[in-house]
């Protein structure tokens, strides 16, 4: 399916119509989202290609490693390739309303909005998991916490 940013300038193309996904509710995430978390998954790099709108992409990187790549148009925040890693950052609300989309993780719940609130049988973090048991997560192969 595709996604583009707020103003279009940005698409790209991801394999697959589903997706687990997960919310992040650290400081930086929702200073880049705005809101609450950001709703995100991550994905293969070989599983995305960008369509059109790589020269409107900017890129701040945190001295962390924390990224945010977004379209410099609108300032939509757009996929971003995970440190050196074969992977993918991706923002799934850039993607068509149809996409199926399940939340499996809740990550730094310690900082979590008042207001936000979080379904249960979902797993909770009170901070950032280990990366290799969030793909495991992300890709349906592990327990729900
Ligand atoms: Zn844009
Ligand atoms: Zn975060």
């Amino acid at each position: 399916m595709i996604g583009s940013c707020l103003c279009g300038s940005v698409e790209f193309e991801i394999d697959g119509d589903e997706f687990n996904i997960y919310q992040c509710h650290c400081s930086l995430c929702k200073k880049q989202s705005g809101t609450t978390s950001n709703s995100s998954t991550i994905v293969g790099s070989d599983s995305l290609r960008f369509v059109k709108g790589n020269d409107s992409i900017k890129s701040w990187i945190k001295d962390t490693g924390f990224r945010s790549d977004f379209c410099s148009n609108c300032g939509s925040p757009v996929p971003n390739p995970l440190r050196d890693l074969d992977l993918y950052w991706v923002p799934v609300g850039l993607l068509p309303a149809s996409v199926k989309a399940t939340v499996v993780a809740h990550l730094c719940t310690s900082t979590i909005s008042t207001w936000h609130l979080v379904g249960s049988g979902v797993a909770k973090f009170q901070d950032v998991p280990a990366l290799e048991l969030l793909k495991q997560m992300l890709a349906g192969r592990s327990c729900r916490g």
